[in-house]
């Protein structure tokens, strides 16, 4: 098919730029502004196939996106967020609640200090572990931000449970750690254990995150859980 030897890059302004910057009047002369890390223009690192990249003005609501977010977005049954229908929306609507805190600081943070900010997360499916690496950049106009996620690990699961019964509670549901992706096991709730059958999109799952990655890779969600207890507790007094 010809459209699969053009370049991505091509490929996305023929499809779909006019309709995205028909969207944000600023959207055009965004793409042509360099990322604020000495390389080429915002819309060149968008051309990157193997990299979900997309594009937040200063209210962190999307702009654009690029075909890679497309296919992780079919591939991980979310065909909602799929092609032109999700632009507008703020991006902390669509980060899961338990990491909202930390995501916002993070963007915040570089739109503040104008510095690349990164980040590694886990992003398994139930067929191979997957290592990513997220990085926030500013770009020159003052407070729209380019972001990248890049894959750098995949791997085969390493042996484990797979009995996926020892994790359903009585609500029928999963909880799995939305960074790591174990799962609490219900006898010993402070077990959570790597299981990648749970991870099949049939699996009813609810998204939580463990103690130990809420105590080392989110403590701004542990510190905004903390802070909103103590006015209820002082009211009870
Ligand atoms: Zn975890």
């Amino acid at each position: 098919m010809k459209q699969q030897v053009v370049p991505n890059i091509q490929r996305y302004e023929e499809d779909e730029m006019a309709a995205a910057k028909a969207n944000h009047p600023k959207l055009a002369e965004v793409l042509q502004e360099p990322s604020l890390i000495g390389v080429p223009s915002a819309l060149r690192i968008l051309g990157i196939a193997d990299r979900v990249s997309y594009i937040v003005d200063p209210s962190l609501s999307l702009t654009c996106h690029n075909k890679a977010w497309d296919k992780f977005a079919l591939e991980n049954a979310a065909p909602k967020l799929a092609g032109l229908a999700c632009i507008g929306t703020n991006i902390l609507s669509i980060t899961d609640e338990s990491l909202r805190p930390f995501y916002k600081d993070a963007f915040q943070k570089v739109q503040r200090e104008k510095k690349v900010w990164e980040w590694r997360y886990t992003c398994s499916s139930p067929q191979v572990f997957r290592r990513c690496l997220m990085r926030v950049h500013p770009i020159s106009l003052s407070g729209w931000l380019l972001v990248t996620n890049s894959l750098i690990i995949e791997s085969e699961h390493a042996a484990g449970t797979s009995d996926s019964a020892l994790y359903v509670d009585v609500d029928k549901q999963i909880q799995v750690c939305v960074h790591c992706r174990c799962s609490k096991r219900v006898a010993q709730p402070e077990r959570w254990d790597f299981v990648p059958a749970n991870l099949k999109p049939e699996m009813a799952v609810r998204q939580a995150l463990c103690p130990i990655c809420k105590l080392y890779f989110y403590p701004s969600c542990r510190e905004k859980t903390v802070l909103r207890e103590q006015p209820r507790q002082r009211d009870n007094r």
